[in-house]
């Protein structure tokens, strides 16, 4: 599918036949952040003075090798270092003009925050309304309308609403984890390898519903190994290396760029040829030049 953006520079499906928007979406926020240095248990330095932006209404793509600090980057801004005793010694992170840096995980969810971790991490003993419930701790008042809006834009989530989570599938699974991301109405949307695991149809799927969500307001800061499907529907790309960003700018010059395509794009038949396993060792193994 072709995505064209819209004037405010949301990304929009050439084809209009996508679902319109219903809903109470706060309006997207952007995030900054400047020169950040992270530490884990105090000595393993591993964000080496990063900064990046996500302007508001727009959708990011951060690529890089295993081990790169793309996740570790997404802790710091959603405030969940401290969970793997790790902590921001320098620089600062911003969202919507306010420096966020020093808050608490729950401050930033109220703030306008969420994050869909890798893995698709959802309740699986619980059922798909449940796990929804728990989206929605931090804003109960707009739960009914938001719980229409995610089953109008996941409607493989209303045929399965009261079924077990554990038992749906990969693909609806990671439906279910961005879902319950959205039912808190984050202005920005931080997701971590959406992709990962799933058959190419249902990484279509996926692509298409971050476009969706994308136009109905809300910022995208997509984390990706699969470099075209994050690049073909984000509006800028930042590559990270070794805890630095080594490559930034529009998506089409990132896609144009020979390094990226060698690394990452041509990657594709190496995946159809062997297991990620190794697809993952060939990329700690390549670096970039700086
Ligand atoms: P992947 O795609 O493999 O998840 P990534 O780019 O997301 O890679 P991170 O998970 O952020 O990278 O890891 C960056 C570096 O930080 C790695 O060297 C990793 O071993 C290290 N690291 C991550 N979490 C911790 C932790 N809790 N304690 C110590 N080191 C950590």
């Amino acid at each position: 599918m072709v995505i064209e953006h819209d004037s405010a520079g949301a990304a929009q499906p050439a084809d209009s036949s996508a679902p319109a928007a219903t809903a109470v979406v706060a309006e997207g926020a952007g995030i900054e952040v400047a020169n950040l240095e992270v530490v884990y248990n105090d000595v393993v330095l591993v964000l080496r003075g990063v900064s990046l932006s996500v302007r508001p209404g727009t959708v990011v793509a951060l690529l890089g090798a295993n081990g790169a600090g793309k996740t570790t980057l997404l802790r710091a801004i959603t405030g969940l270092l401290p969970v793997h005793r790790g902590r921001v010694t320098k620089g600062s992170v911003t969202l919507a003009g306010r420096d966020i840096t020093r808050r608490d995980a729950a401050h930033r969810v109220r703030a306008g925050l969420a994050q869909v971790m890798e893995g698709r991490r959802i309740f699986a003993e619980l059922t798909v309304d449940e796990n929804l419930r728990t989206g929605a701790y931090t804003n109960r008042a707009a739960l009914a309308d938001n719980h229409e809006r995610v089953m109008d834009l996941f409607p493989v989530l209303r045929q399965r609403r009261r079924q077990t989570a554990g038992y749906l599938s990969g693909g609806e699974q990671q439906m279910l984890a961005m879902a319950r991301a959205l039912m808190s109405s984050p202005r920005l949307l931080l997701l971590d390898e959406p992709s990962l695991g799933l058959a190419p149809l249902v990484v279509e799927q996926i692509r298409d519903l971050v476009v969706d969500i994308n136009a109905q307001g809300t910022s995208v800061l997509l984390v990706e190994q699969n470099a075209t499907m994050a690049l073909s529907i984000a509006h800028e790309g930042f590559v990270l290396e070794h805890g630095r960003v080594v490559r930034h700018g529009p998506s089409d010059e990132l896609l144009a760029d020979k390094d990226i395509r060698e690394f990452y794009l041509g990657m594709s038949q190496v995946v159809e040829r062997r297991s990620f396993r190794d697809v993952k060792t060939y990329r700690r193994r390549k670096s970039w030049g700086v």
